[in-house]
């Protein structure tokens, strides 16, 4: 059942008023009249959320490290810097439902006993900046910030900033260089943000969906979120579907779900679209590896796959889930994976901060090996020389951009090596930049 988006369709369900009307600002009510910071805690420990950012890491046990024997002030930097292709589903909730956020926002301020908390968000949205100001603006008026809030001794301000317009901005510690001001450029960890983040203070930095999920945990208990999902996967997850299917956009789905009756449903993505067939999917934003069709609708022990971050996480790749952002790409069977893993390359190119050699020089010469090879230019060699220079970025970076540089290129020659082969083997053909189109 939808928990983040059950009221999205309902009129001015943006404004402070309606909000309220259908339930909002209730689990703000609960935590500061009935509850410790500490007892918020442990129902969101008990809810088993994990982020929903792209990690998956337990919400709980990350608010849990937070030092909170530190004289220094506590922080919350809600993460909205979305920028990992294929995901709009943060974009997508704080558009429709802004107080959700604020309201997430207020409930774990409390809990971390944060004074002062920041949401950063995507420079390039502009207009969901301005969006957030004014529910920020509601939220006051109505005494849901500034001093003693609801008469209680909690006090909190909220402030919207807007980021870098660098994806890698969107990394933890490149976002709170960022919000002091600095160039967005990543920390090297530990220490975590929860004993030395913002301003060196603690601090936890948790993703838009994360936070929104905290007000259903607050007002149902942390026990009864528990129970929606599958294994270590609990609760709802917002999945923002593109590509080749019939009804691309915003899914909540309950983890869990087999990926086959995402896919075809109409209930989800309707189906491949103009009746073609499944070649491959990018489960969580390009950060993750590429499986084929037979691959993403079965687990290698021929088990059906799931929507849950355990399913997803056997595609060849040492650390993380392929569940990621919930970017979920769909490709048919016209897709050119080597044009696509190119696009995803030069991205990640673009992108890196330049800090270590790796993933500078790395990136950069995957995406020229890519190039020719996509040209008509390519020789056999290239190809392992594509999985030589990946296998040198993973794990040898201050941040996670290299290995996400890498895993895609790993993958996609692994399940896909004959379609490298073939742009090698026939360069006239490939020149044609429709070359992957069915013929007729
Ligand atoms: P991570 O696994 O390094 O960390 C996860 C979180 O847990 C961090 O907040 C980290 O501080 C915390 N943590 C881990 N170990 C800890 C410890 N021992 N003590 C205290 N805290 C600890 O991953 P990450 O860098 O946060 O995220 C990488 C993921 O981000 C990728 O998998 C990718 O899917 C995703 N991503 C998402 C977007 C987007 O737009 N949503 C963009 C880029 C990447
Ligand atoms: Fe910068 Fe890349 Fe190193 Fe991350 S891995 S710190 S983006 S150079």
């Amino acid at each position: 059942m939808a928990r983040l988006l059950e009221h999205i369709n309902v009129p001015g369900i943006e404004t402070f008023d309606v909000y309220r009307k259908h339930g909002g600002y209730k689990s703000v009510e609960k935590a500061l009249k009935t509850m410790t910071p500490d007892e918020v805690t442990e129902e969101v420990k008990k809810s088993g959320l994990r982020g929903r950012g792209g990690a998956g890491f337990p919400a709980g046990m990350k608010w849990s490290f937070l030092d909170r024997k530190s004289d220094k002030p506590r922080y919350l930097v809600c993460n909205a810097d979305e920028s990992e292709p294929g995901t709009f589903k943060d974009r997508y909730l704080m558009e429709k439902i802004p107080h959700v956020l604020i309201e997430g926002m207020i409930t774990s301020s409390y809990a971390l006993g944060a004074k002062t908390s920041y949401i950063y968000v995507r420079g390039e949205y502009m207009y969901i900046i301005r969006i957030l100001e004014k529910a920020i603006q509601e939220a006051h008026a109505n005494g849901f910030l500034g001093k003693n809030i609801l008469g209680t001794d909690y006090s909190l301000e909220l402030y919207v900033q807007p980021g870098g317009g660098a994806y890698i901005c969107g990394e933890e510690t490149a976002l709170l260089e960022s919000l002091e001001g600095k160039r967005g450029n990543p920390r090297l960890k530990p220490p975590f943000p929860a004993v030395a983040g913002l301003y060196a203070s603690p601090t936890v930095v948790n993703n838009v969906e994360t936070i929104s999920a905290v007000c259903s945990i607050v007002n149902e208990s942390g026990d009864e979120y528990a129970k929606i999902g599958i294994g270590k996967s609990t609760g709802t997850k917002l999945i923002s579907a593109s590509g080749h299917i019939n009804k691309p956009g915003v899914y909540e789905i309950d983890l869990g779900l087999p990926v086959e009756e995402f896919i075809y449903s109409d209930k989800y993505c309707g189906g491949i679209w103009k009746g073609r067939k499944l070649k491959a999917v990018v489960a969580g934003g390009s950060s993750v590896p590429i499986l084929p069709a037979d691959l993403i609708l079965k687990t290698a022990k021929g088990e059906p796959r799931l929507m849950s971050y355990e399913s997803l996480s056997d595609g060849g790749f040492a650390t993380g889930t392929m569940l990621g952002s919930g970017g979920f790409i769909v490709m048919d069977e016209t897709a050119c994976i080597v044009r696509n893993l190119w696009t995803f390359t030069r991205f990640y190119h673009h992108e890196s901060c330049g800090q270590c050699s790796p993933c500078r020089e790395g990136t950069g010469w995957m995406e020229k090996v890519l190039h020719r090879i996509e040209h008509g230019h390519g020789h056999m060699e290239d190809i392992d020389l594509l999985v030589d220079v990946a296998k040198k970025i993973e794990g040898n970076t201050i941040c996670p951009l290299g290995d996400a540089a890498a895993w895609p290129v790993a993958s996609a020659i692994r399940h896909f090596r004959e379609e490298f082969e073939y742009h090698v083997r026939y360069p006239e053909k490939v020149k044609n930049p429709k070359h992957f189109e069915l013929e007729p």
